[in-house]
């Protein structure tokens, strides 16, 4: 008889081959015949968790491996405890799955939360007549009125200055008037309302301290940016 035991981990199958090379070397030795009477219950219950304080030196481990009804006890109690390890391990999963589940929830919520205030901020619409204003173009420099805009969530609408050719229009804030420190940037084409072409894009302001800016135009093909001085109050 081999013992075929699945035993957890390497310690465990130490011990089972260990237990199998005694029984096989007793058969061979002629001595098929368990020494000594059947231990009791709590010892085969230990043996079956591999219990430390069980020496391998104690005759009734000797016993245990030669005798069939040891060892068939041995196989019921060493069943019982896998079944309550993969109760356990079971238990264990569905903890691990309820606090990654309440976990996701409470992060999603939170950043519901989060996301709120600013879907729920209006947009303020501001119109931008640039239809008779100068613009600095490139670094030149010129003295213009100020454009004013709110620090908000801006949907402007640009009256573009006369002569402005057709197309796509990346609209811009920018900290200067050579493009840098872009506050925000939109793209939208422009149209036509009546003898003027206008470009409307939506612009978020909110974080921008109040202050002098420059709001620049730039056309697709020409790629020239037109800056005029905007004030955000
Ligand atoms: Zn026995």
């Amino acid at each position: 008889m081999r013992l075929r035991w699945c035993w957890p981990s390497r310690a465990e199958d130490r011990f089972e081959s260990w237990l199998a090379r005694r029984h096989e070397e007793r058969v061979f030795a002629g001595e098929s015949n368990p020494v000594g009477p059947c231990p009791d219950e709590a010892f085969l219950r230990d043996l079956a968790r591999r219990a430390k304080r069980i020496a391998l030196s104690d005759p009734r481990v000797n016993h245990a491996a030669n005798c069939p009804t040891c060892v068939s006890r041995l196989l019921v109690f060493r069943q019982e405890n896998r079944s309550r390890r993969r109760k356990l391990a079971f238990v264990t999963a569905v903890a691990i799955c309820s606090v990654a589940a309440v976990t996701v929830i409470t992060v999603a919520r939170y950043g519901m939360h989060r996301q709120l205030p600013s879907t729920n901020l209006t947009v303020v619409s501001e119109t931008v007549n640039l239809w008779d204003t100068g613009t600095i173009r490139g670094n030149q420099p010129g003295s213009l009125q100020s454009v004013f805009l709110p620090a908000a969530l801006v949907r402007v609408t640009i009256i573009l200055p006369r002569f402005s050719p057709p197309g796509q229009y990346a609209v811009a804030v920018t900290q200067d008037q050579n493009g840098n420190g872009v506050v925000a940037q939109r793209t939208a084409p422009a149209t036509i309302n009546g003898d003027h072409e206008s470009v409307s894009v939506e612009l978020d302001l909110r974080a921008a301290k109040a202050g002098a800016y420059f709001l620049a135009t730039t056309h697709e093909q020409d790629q020239a940016s037109y800056y005029y001085p905007l004030q955000i109050k």
